[in-house]
């Protein structure tokens, strides 16, 4: 799940999704039409991990309102891809009944797309229902990171890379495809070792998935990485770490790798020095359609070397958190 900016206008609904849009994403080797649905639903079972600012979201909303809120989406589209987030997960009974499930397949099968995606905690994958219809299906996972320690510690997740392993392998067999979803930056880690952690769990995960996706973290309100934020002890990852972790991680694999730098820019979301974060943040989003890593080869800034140092700098100014939480 992109963790960031989603807020819906006015009084909360729990007729009409949080927010749909229409953008592009790949579809195999090329290009198409997605729409993307955030459902208004009673939330995620868990809801403890450190950077969650999803409980805003939440709103008690019954079979029949999540219908309402997907017909409201779906109308008068056109696409390929239909994208179905939650903010918890899709394959929980208790946030998303079944009934209303296969209420989303019917309408996905006759709205002709070839792919669905939705996201899980690895412990509800098994309730997957939706094998032998007409689209293939993605489940997105957000491992965040394969240190367990650092999953443990620094964003409090509640499961392991084995739980991970287990869903992947079991939605591989099935035919499904997996996402996996990267935190760039979880707090305590500083900028390298965030690229460090990063790069690790694109090599740790790569093979039980077929599209990796590098979240940089997002400063939600009311969250405990908030206070954090404001008492400026944590920063959000620069726009060139991202991009470091997209060049060295095709270097890894030939899986997919995407990357949507949410509010990219912005104090609480991945930024640089002001004046480059726009170009940077773009590069990075033609990379994720693309694959092509000469994408960034044209982007320069004199805030680069300033990135450099201040990796440096923080590396030997303080406690090397990643290697006290080796696993
Ligand atoms: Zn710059």
């Amino acid at each position: 799940m992109k963790k960031g900016v989603r807020k819906g206008k006015g009084k909360k609904s729990t007729e009409k999704p949080v927010a749909c849009w229409v953008e592009k994403e790949r579809l195999e080797n090329r290009i198409a039409d997605c729409l993307t649905v955030i459902l208004r639903t009673s939330g995620c079972s868990w809801r403890r991990c450190l950077m969650c600012g999803f409980s805003s979201e939440f709103a008690k909303a019954d079979e029949k309102d999540l219908k309402k809120q997907l017909d409201h989406a779906i109308s008068g589209k056109k696409v390929e891809v239909l994208k179905i987030f939650t903010s918890g997960s899709f394959f929980d009974d208790r946030e998303v009944p079944k009934v209303f499930r296969k209420y989303t397949y019917e309408r996905a099968e006759k709205l002709g797309i070839s792919k669905l995606i939705v996201e899980s905690r690895p412990e509800y994958v098994f309730n997957i229902d939706c094998f032998g219809r007409d689209f293939e299906v993605e489940v997105g996972i957000g491992l965040e990171t394969s240190n367990d320690r650092v999953r443990e510690m620094c964003i409090n997740k509640g499961f392991t890379f084995n739980d991970y392993v287990k869903a992947a392998e079991f939605l591989m067999k099935k035919s499904a495809r997996v996402r996996t979803y990267l935190l760039l930056k979880p707090p305590f880690l500083s900028e390298k070792e965030a690229v460090e952690d990063c790069l690790s769990s694109i090599k740790a995960c790569e093979r039980y998935s077929n599209t990796i996706s590098i979240n940089p973290v997002y400063v939600p309100g009311n969250t405990y990485i908030e206070r954090l934020w404001k008492a400026k002890i944590y920063r959000p990852p620069w726009l060139w770490s991202a991009v470091e972790v997209l060049k060295k991680g095709k270097e890894i694999t030939e899986k997919t790798i995407i990357c949507d730098p949410v509010g990219a820019g912005s104090e609480r979301a991945s930024h640089n020095c002001g004046k480059c974060d726009r170009n940077v943040a773009k590069a990075i989003k033609d990379f994720s359609l693309s694959q092509n890593t000469e994408i960034f080869e044209d982007i320069r800034c004199e805030c680069m070397s300033l990135w450099e140092k201040y990796g440096e700098y923080e590396n030997v100014a303080r406690f090397n958190v990643l290697k006290a939480l080796q696993t």
